[in-house]
Formats: C-alpha cells, sequence, structure tokens
C-alpha cells in the first residue's frame, strides 16, 4: 500500500503530540525565566530573546503547515491560510533577529517586519472565512459580526482612549497608522474567532478554543506594544513571552486539529442565542459613545470611519438575517413535504403530485398507475432487532427504490413500513417499474450485521384501466392497497394488479388473515416470545413433517410423497408452513429447517422406500435462494449418506416465484442434483412469475402447477385451456406434469383426460404421519380403492 508510510508518519505525529506540547511549554518558561533573570548579561539575553522568538514562530509555523497537509479538505485550506500568517511571523522575528544580532541596532519604525507580522490577522481572517464558508451565506455572518464588534470597540475607545494617546503621540504618522492597524487587525481577529467558536460543532471545539486563546494572547500582547510605543518604548521582555505564549497556545491548537481527524464527525454546528444578539451590545455602547462624542466635538476622521463602518456592517448583517430566514423557510416548507426518515416525499407531497398527474390524464389521457408497496413482517425487525435496525431498512429499502423508479416518478413513504409510487407515463411501462421493484428486495439487508430477507407486497391500479371509468385520484390510491391486500392475502410474492374482483374481497378477512405478518394484524403473541419459542423447537428437532401422497392419474398407484413441514406449538396447536415460514425466513433460520426436514425426510423415508417393491421418493421444499448455496448438493448428499436412504427416492420442490433472483447460479447447484441423481420439480407454477425460460434452461424433471390454476379449469375454458398448453408444453420437453390442490373427482377426470401425469390433493389424500404412511404402504402402495380407475 503506497499510504502506508504517510499513515504511520500521522500515527507517530498523533502519539508526539502531547510530548511536543510539554516540551514547548517548559521551553517558554526557561525562555521566560532566562529573559526575567537576565542571565549572561544583555547581550546573551538579546540573543536568547531573538532566537528564542524565532523559533516559538517557527515551531507554530511547523505545527500549521503540518495541518495544512494533514487535515482533510476546507480544514486543510484553513490551515494553509494560517500557516502562511504565521510565515509572515517568522519573517518577522528574523528581521529583528538580523538587526539585533548582527547589526546591533533596532529595526526601524514602521519597517517591513511590521508588515509580515500584519500578514498573520489577515491569514486567520482569510482561515476563518474558510471554515465558514462551508455554511454558505450563514457562514458570512461572523465576519460581519467581527467587523460590527472591532468598529464598535474601536469607536468606543478611540473617544475613551486612544484619542488622547494619539493626540500626545510623538512619533511619525506612519509609525502612528502601523500601531493602529495592529490594534484594529487584532480585535477583528479575536472578535471573529471569538464568534466562530461560539457557533462551532462540539468536537471542533476544543481546537477552536486553542487557537482562540493563541490569538488572544498575541492581540493583547500587541496592545500592551501599542501602549508602550506610545509611551515611547519599543519592546520589552515581557511582549516577546506573550508572543511565545500565544505562538505555542496555536502550535498546540494545529495538533490538536491533527489529531481530530481521527474522529471527524462534525456534528450540527450549533448556533447559539447569544451568538445573535452579541454583536448587538458593543454596536448599542458605540452609538451612545458617539452620540455623546459628537454632541461634544466635531467628528474626527476616525469616529466616522468607524461609525461608517459599523453602520454598513450593520445593514448588511442584516440582509444576510433576512436572507438567512428565507432558507430557513424554504427549507422548513420542504421538510413538511418530506417524510424526515427516508427523505422521500410523504404523503402530502405525494397526493398533491397524484392529484396533478391525474389532471393531466384528464387532459390528454395519459396513464397513470400507482403502485402500493407494504413491507411483510416489518414488524419483527423492530421487535428483534430494535428500533435503530428497522430504521436503517426502512432508509436502506427507499434507497433501493429510488434506484429502480424512474426519475420524475415519485416514491413516497406514507408512514411505517408502507410506501406508495406514483408512476407517470413514460417510456418504461408501469408493470416494468412494478416488477423492478419486487426485485429490489431478492437481495438480502444487512441489519446488525445480520442478513435479513425482508419481502413486500405489492399491488398496482392502473388508470385508464382495462373496465376503465372515471376513476378519481383517491380511487385509484384505494385500488392499488386493495390489490397490495390482495397480494399479502396470496403470499406469493410479485406483484398483484387490481382487477375488477378484488373489490368485492372482504377487509376483515384480510385484516384477520395471518396474524404473524404486518402490523395490521393483530398478534395473539408477541413476534419476539414466538421467534424464540421457534429457535427452541428447531434446535430441538420439534418440528414435524407430513407426507401429502401424490397420485398417478393413468394407475391410481402412490407415485411419491410430498413432505410438508408442521410446528406442533404447545399453546397454538398444529400450525402451518404459512403460519412460521415467514417467522424463519425472515431470522435466517432457513438453512437449520431444511436441514432438519432433508434429515427427518431421509430417516422416514427409508422406513417404506424399498426399491422394486415399495418405491415411493419423498419430495422436500426448497425455497429458492436456497439454491444459491453451493454447498447444498453436498450438504444433501451427506444426509442420503447417513440416512442409507438412495439419491433416487428424493426429490426437490423449488418454490417458482423466487427463482428468478440468481437463475445462472441456482442452475448450476440443481445441475450437481440432478447429476447425484435426485428428481427437480418447478412448485406452484402458474403463480408469481411464469417465466418459459425456466423450462427452456433447467433440467427439470416435473412441473407442478399451482392450485390457484387448477381450480378454476372445471368453470372457465380459459383456464382450462391454459392448463392444456402446459401440460402439453410439458410433455413436449419431457417433463411430467404433476396437478396441485386437486378437491374433487370432476376435475381429477378432467386432469387425466388432458393427459396429466400425476395429481395431488384432497381428493386423493390429505397429508399425514409417516406412521400412516407405511401403513398405506403395506397396503401396497396402491390407490386404486381410493382412486377408482374409470377406463
Ligand atoms: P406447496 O409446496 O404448494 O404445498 C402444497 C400445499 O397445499 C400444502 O400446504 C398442502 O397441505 C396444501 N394442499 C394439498 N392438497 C390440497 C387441496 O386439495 N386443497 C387445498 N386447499 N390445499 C391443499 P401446507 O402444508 O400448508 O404448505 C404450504 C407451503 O409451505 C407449501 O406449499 C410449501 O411451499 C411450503 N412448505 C411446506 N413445507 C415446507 C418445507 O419443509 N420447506 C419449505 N421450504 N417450504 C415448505
Ligand atoms: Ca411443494
Ligand atoms: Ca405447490
Amino acid at each position: 500500500m503506497p499510504n502506508d508510510g504517510l499513515d504511520l508518519g500521522v500515527r507517530v505525529l498523533k502519539n508526539r503530540i502531547q510530548p511536543v506540547i510539554l516540551t514547548a511549554g517548559i521551553a517558554v518558561a526557561v525562555f521566560a525565566t532566562w529573559l526575567g533573570a537576565g542571565w549572561g548579561g544583555p547581550d546573551v539575553t538579546a540573543a536568547v530573546s531573538a532566537l528564542g522568538s524565532l523559533g516559538f514562530s517557527t515551531l507554530a509555523f511547523g505545527c500549521a503547515l503540518t495541518a495544512a497537509i494533514r487535515t482533510p479538505l476546507l480544514r486543510g485550506r484553513a490551515w494553509l491560510a494560517v500557516a502562511v500568517g504565521l510565515f509572515g511571523w517568522v519573517v518577522g522575528d528574523a528581521i529583528w533577529a538580523c538587526y539585533g544580532l548582527v547589526l546591533h541596532a533596532e529595526p526601524p519604525s514602521p519597517s517591513i517586519a511590521d508588515v509580515a507580522y500584519l500578514v498573520l490577522p489577515v491569514g486567520t481572517i482569510v482561515a476563518f472565512v474558510i471554515t465558514a464558508s462551508a455554511r454558505r451565506l450563514v457562514g458570512l455572518r461572523p465576519l460581519i459580526d467581527g467587523l460590527i464588534i472591532t468598529s464598535s470597540l474601536f469607536l468606543v475607545s478611540w473617544v475613551v482612549v486612544l484619542r488622547q494617546i494619539f493626540a500626545a503621540y510623538q512619533g511619525s504618522r506612519a509609525e502612528l497608522a502601523t500601531s493602529l492597524a495592529y490594534a484594529v487587525a487584532d480585535v477583528f481577529m479575536v472578535a471573529i474567532s471569538v464568534l466562530v467558536l461560539t457557533s462551532a460543532p462540539p468536537s471542533h471545539r476544543r481546537v477552536l478554543a486553542l487557537v482562540t486563546a493563541g490569538l488572544t494572547t498575541l492581540a493583547i500582547t500587541d496592545s500592551l506594544l501599542v501602549y508602550l510605543n506610545a509611551r515611547g518604548v519599543r519592546t520589552s521582555d515581557l511582549l516577546v513571552v506573550g508572543w511565545a505564549v500565544g505562538l505555542v497556545l496555536l502550535s498546540a491548537g494545529a495538533l490538536l486539529a491533527i489529531r481530530n481527524t481521527d474522529h471527524e464527525a462534525p456534528g450540527k454546528p450549533h448556533s447559539s442565542r447569544l451568538w445573535q444578539w452579541l454583536p448587538y451590545v458593543p454596536m448599542a455602547i458605540a452609538a451612545a459613545v458617539g452620540l455623546i462624542f459628537l454632541s461634544s466635538i466635531t467628528a474626527a476622521i476616525p469616529v466616522l470611519v468607524s461609525g461608517g463602518v459599523l453602520v454598513g456592517a450593520a445593514l448588511i448583517r442584516q440582509l444576510i438575517m433576512l436572507l438567512d430566514n428565507r432558507t430557513l423557510l424554504d427549507a422548513v416548507a420542504d421538510q413538511a413535504l418530506r417524510d424526515p426518515l427516508t427523505g422521500l416525499a410523504n404523503r402530502l407531497l405525494f397526493s398533491d403530485r397524484l392529484n396533478h398527474a391525474m389532471e393531466m390524464r384528464d387532459r390528454d389521457g395519459r396513464r397513470v398507475a400507482v403502485l402500493s408497496l407494504d413491507l411483510d413482517e416489518f414488524k419483527l425487525v423492530n421487535d428483534n432487532l430494535g428500533h435503530p435496525a428497522g430504521d436503517a431498512l426502512l432508509r436502506a429499502v427507499a434507497e433501493r427504490l429510488v434506484t429502480v423508479v424512474p426519475t420524475g416518478d415519485t416514491v413516497a413513504r406514507l408512514g411505517g413500513d408502507e410506501f406508495a409510487i406514483l408512476i407517470e407515463d413514460g417510456p418504461q411501462p408501469a408493470e416494468t417499474t412494478a416488477q423492478r421493484v419486487v426485485e429490489v428486495f431478492d437481495k438480502a439487508f444487512f441489519l446488525e450485521g445480520e442478513e435479513v430477507f425482508m419481502h413486500p407486497s405489492v399491488g398496482l391500479a392502473v388508470t385508464p384501466g382495462l373496465e376503465d371509468d372515471e376513476a378519481t385520484a383517491d380511487e385509484l390510491f384505494r385500488r392499488a392497497d386493495i390489490a397490495m391486500y390482495a397480494a399479502k392475502r396470496a403470499g406469493v410474492g410479485g406483484v398483484q394488479t387490481f382487477t375488477a374482483d378484488m373489490r368485492h374481497v372482504d377487509r376483515t378477512e384480510t385484516q384477520s388473515a395471518s396474524w404473524h405478518s404486518g402490523k395490521r394484524r393483530r398478534s395473539p403473541v408477541a413476534g419476539i416470545q414466538l421467534l424464540g419459542q421457534l429457535r427452541r423447537a428447531i434446535d430441538d428437532d420439534e418440528l414435524d413433517l407430513v407426507y401429502q401422497p401424490k397420485i398417478s392419474l393413468t394407475t391410481g398407484n402412490t407415485v411419491g410423497v410430498e413432505a410438508l413441514v408442521r410446528w406442533p406449538h404447545p399453546e397454538f396447536g398444529v400450525l402451518t408452513p404459512n403460519q412460521f415460514l415467514p417467522l424463519v425466513r425472515q431470522n435466517g433460520l432457513m438453512g437449520a429447517v431444511t436441514d432438519l426436514v432433508l434429515y427427518r425426510a431421509a430417516h422416514d423415508a427409508v422406513t417404506w422406500y424399498d426399491a422394486g417393491q415399495c418405491d415411493i421418493p419423498v419430495a422436500i421444499n426448497l425455497f429458492a435462494p436456497s439454491l444459491n448455496d453451493l454447498a447444498l448438493p453436498d450438504r444433501i448428499a451427506a444426509a442420503l449418506d447417513r440416512t442409507g436412504l438412495p439419491p433416487a427416492a428424493l426429490s426437490v420442490e423449488i418454490t417458482e416465484h423466487l427463482l428468478l433472483a440468481n437463475i445462472r447460479r441456482a442452475g448450476g447447484v440443481i445441475q450437481r442434483l440432478r447429476a447425484n441423481g435426485i428428481r427437480i420439480a418447478i412448485d406452484d407454477f402458474g403463480s408469481g412469475y411464469a417465466t418459459m425460460s425456466y423450462l427452456r434452461d433447467l433440467p427439470i424433471d416435473e412441473l407442478k402447477l399451482d392450485r390457484q390454476f387448477i381450480a378454476p379449469v372445471l368453470r372457465s375454458e380459459r383456464a382450462a385451456a391454459i392448463v392444456q398448453s402446459v401440460i402439453d408444453l410439458a410433455h413436449a420437453l419431457g417433463i411430467a406434469c404433476v396437478a396441485e390442490g386437486v378437491e374433487n373427482e370432476d376435475t381429477a377426470n378432467w386432469l387425466r383426460e388432458a393427459g396429466c401425469d400425476v395429481a395431488q390433493g384432497h381428493y386423493f389424500a390429505r397429508p399425514m404421519a409417516a406412521e400412516a404412511l407405511r401403513e398405506r404402504c403395506q397396503l401396497g402402495c396402491s390407490n386404486s380403492a381410493i382412486f377408482p380407475i374409470t377406463n
């Protein structure tokens, strides 16, 4: 890594901060004592004074320069400005040293050294302006306030003290101007630094406090110099020590700033009330003093100048305050339309945009679509991982949603885990957007270091729709909601598009449907308690399997069984998969459940499987995401090995609607399973995504037609036509067809006529315990008694 050396350097530097400051502090003490005691006579003290001063200013310059290099962007630039100012100080001290040690004289007053020293106030003011500019216009307020305070103080001190001092002054005009420049620049510099300090975020306050203390010390020492100069004294050892202390404080500030780059979080700049009113205090005093002065004496130039600056600055400040208030008002107005957690539109903005879109539709017939989205089992995240995790999840969902929705469309959070998307006419059809929204949830979310799968129920309503009338904005929104409820009820994932028959769905049914999911349901137990029990049940191997026979429609024989998991709950009785698998999935327990089911099913199947005699294979269900696990084929092989079940006696049913996510990887896993001799079935075909590409690209043995697909075949010719073609298609591809949820004889007969190979359903047999199945096998594996074969 090329940065290693640099990092090491910074680390060493950071660890050396305390020793450096300690040494500098001791040096100042020795310096002061030496000058005070006058060790070695006047020549030696003069040399110590000159070289010592130069040393302290060089130290401060070095520290500021290092801070300029080591601290990030804006602050780095600010420190550079300070470093330039301190370089001026180094030059000034060097000039003094040259005069004192080489020429044995004092530099003329004023000299080039004074110009050099005055670079520091300019540099620090620039630095403060740079720091403050991050906050745009508001950031300029310390500058303006500094100006107000400085001119007020100057006005007051001019009237009260300076006037007399300068009247009695004997030096040149240039010297007078220099002294004035020192005074004004110093007051300005200190005022600004105090103002910046009061409004700084807590994390920067220690650095700024050190810098302000340093600058104040320098300024006080300068004022002493002005005072002494006015009395005809050029320099004093006391002054030299004052400057040294100020410079060491500045050095400490710079070094602390370097160390603070570690905890970068700046926090909110705080704006205290005191800060707002502070400048008015000296202003009021100055106004009073100025009035008294003007009424007694004729106006003097300094009073006019400082008074003018004061009024100008006050006006600018007022203007800035006005603009600042405007920005604040805008921000408040914007916030009233935004969801504070995610930054998405809120309900107000959403309905505003929806109304507008509906007006456009009325005018030129554009399509408008509303997508209603509700997270399944979101409450469990809050309950189990805590509210911060819940908030993080909502933010992550918002971020993902925004990426798949075309710009111009509105993504809103309506509250809780409810989102809505307004899709206006554009190149991407609403259905595509809806599809992409669902796919956003294929990838896990990372919360508190845990992988959490979160699935939405998504309802879509489009206008003008198929049967369209003059749907209003409210009606469209309601339809999307109804479709979303339908999606929740179906529990199969994917998008439900609103259809007229959904309108008749009893809402109370929706609301009491499954107590385990969503906040709209009343749950008899807290999710957290249930999750604990579930974990224990899995650990203690307490889940049960029931087996539902699959019947050959041509022979009437049981040609297989499907293992279905059950949770015998001590209080609530036997829970079905729909009641607890979402909890399993949410909490990353799916792998453990699959293993449990796999071992149990293999273990049970060995007791009846007997190739040639009773070769009834067992099928286990697999959620498609399990197929992303490249170790799955080996785990299954190990289970077969341990239980002694031949691979031919096992098939896996893959829930089709979830397969979409990672088809290539899943394809690889499926290939390997199949190479091991295990049969593969696609489950629930016909619900969710009926993607033909699976049939084409994946090596599949069996296609299971979903119950929702089979149920209407007797009533609807169209449904019958579809089932018939799927059967034909499967056969053309050499895939066997299994009909699910066959509940009556007529359907069974129809399916047999249609050429369907195998059927499963309550008409033939309900899921049963392993024991019951064994008894059935002993009867000879045939179902002819149950299933009358009519030729
Ligand atoms: P599935 O794979 O489609 O299983 C068939 C479901 O339909 C079973 O519900 C079964 O009891 C039910 N069923 C069978 N015949 C009829 C019928 O004639 N009429 C009606 N109305 N229903 C019938 P179950 O046991 O509640 O399982 C629901 C779903 O849970 C399963 O749907 C499957 O996707 C999943 N599941 C069950 N066991 C497991 C498991 O061990 N692992 C995984 N990953 N999923 C499982
Ligand atoms: Ca199944
Ligand atoms: Ca199924």
